[in-house]
């Protein structure tokens, strides 16, 4: 008899029964809007931001709409104007992109490595060629590259960074948070990210200036002076009225179920790589199968498994992908011509120039996902592994 798996791979956990009462304060109470305060009050939201930048050890932190909003606002509040040049990953998710269209620069994608993280030595040819002045990096799926290498490049050639750490809240490099070393570090709190409020996004910097421009981007109404996590009043003095309001700000009952997730974070991230190792554990030695190896430097939070079948032939992966199906295991392939569900491919963001990515197309093809929500036991991701392992050897 085959196993069947028969866990639910988008189902996360319930919101914490304080989550949900301090939700129900803030509606019983009806002041949601973040800037709406009784006096002395100070608002959940503001509250959030001044714990997130104490998490990250950041000087500044800014609540706002969604991951994406954040990526945006950030390449505006550095001085990304329309027509720039931004250096991003080959791979990556839509909305990082998108968040560049969005300020009207032009994506400039750098090849990624087989350790699914931004190829350092491609990175050094793309600043020489396109002149481009910031880079979003993207630690897409949780691989974090060598931040060190990477910053003494782009140190060396003054190229800004913002990171889009929409899947490392929580990890880090060396020791330092993931989101702290580049100008600006980008989190998301949409329901399949790290906390949770359906929607919504979190900037850090230590950049005084580049906070001022993302709160009056946000939308303060020049109320900005009720942050607690914000930059100093007379910053704003040279920024408010040159700076649009491209409304964008989060509301106290996201911020409000947010904060006693933030509380339980670090345990949360345990408990995701305890899953992550149970799925890595069972994967190993599989011929044909490659698990990604993790630098020791790296401190990852991984809320989803990657590995690659680097010489199965697309046809194949998708008989594979069908068979693990049938014994109710999801799996994502990065290399599926046509986007479904989401979608992660260079060449399927057609509003950006078309560009040439050989060594990203070929990892990309043989690189296949699946999420480990925290609902799944560790039991579950023993069994999620032994039906993979299953089904590759009986093909072999
Ligand atoms: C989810 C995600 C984002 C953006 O998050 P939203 O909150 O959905 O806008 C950005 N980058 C990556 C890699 C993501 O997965």
């Amino acid at each position: 008899m085959s196993e069947i798996f028969t866990g639910n791979f988008t189902q996360q956990e319930p919101i914490p029964e304080d989550a949900i009462e301090a939700a129900v304060r803030v509606m019983r109470h009806g002041r949601l809007h973040r800037y709406n305060l009784r006096d002395g009050e100070v608002s959940e939201t503001a509250l959030l931001e001044q714990e997130f930048a104490a998490f990250t050890g950041s000087k500044y932190c800014l609540a706002v709409a969604s991951g994406g909003y954040a990526l945006s606002a950030a390449l505006r509040a550095v001085g990304v104007q329309a027509g720039d040049k931004v250096l991003t990953n080959g791979f990556t998710l839509a909305p990082v992109p998108g968040a560049i269209a969005n300020v009207g620069g032009v994506p400039v994608f750098v090849e990624v490595t087989d350790q699914l993280v931004m190829d350092l030595d491609d990175l050094q040819a793309k600043i020489a060629s396109s002149g481009a002045r910031y880079l979003m990096l993207s630690h897409m799926r949780g691989h974090l590259v060598d931040m060190q290498a990477l910053m003494t490049i782009c140190d060396a050639t003054n190229v800004q960074v913002i990171e889009d750490c929409a899947h490392t809240m929580g990890a880090a490099w060396n020791g330092v948070a993931s989101g702290t070393q580049g100008v600006v570090g980008c989190y998301s709190t949409q329901t399949f990210k790290h906390l949770n409020s359906g929607e919504g996004g979190l900037l850090v910097t230590n950049d005084a200036e580049v906070m001022a421009r993302a709160t009056m981007l946000s939308g303060s109404y020049m109320l900005y002076e009720r942050h607690l996590a914000g930059a100093p009043a007379e910053v704003f003095e040279d920024i408010r009225l040159d700076t649009p309001n491209c409304s964008g700000r989060m509301d106290n009952l996201r911020a409000a179920i947010l904060r006693p997730q933030l509380t339980r974070l670090r345990e949360r991230c345990d408990a995701w790589n305890a899953r992550y190792r149970q799925v890595e554990e069972g994967l190993r030695n599989i011929p044909g199968l490659r698990v990604i190896e993790r630098p020791v430097e790296e401190d990852y939070v991984m809320s989803s498994f990657q590995f690659l079948l680097p010489k199965m032939g697309s046809v194949t992966i998708q008989d594979f992908i069908a068979e693990v199906a049938k014994r109710g295991v999801e799996l994502k392939w990065f290399g599926a011509e046509l986007p479904s569900g989401f979608t992660s491919r260079h060449d399927n963001w057609r509003y950006v120039p078309r560009q040439d990515l050989p060594q990203t197309d070929r990892i990309l093809a043989g690189l296949l996902d699946l999420r480990l929500p925290l609902t799944f036991s560790l039991e579950d991701c023993a069994q999620i592994a032994r039906i993979i392992r299953d089904v590759l050897i009986r093909r072999s």
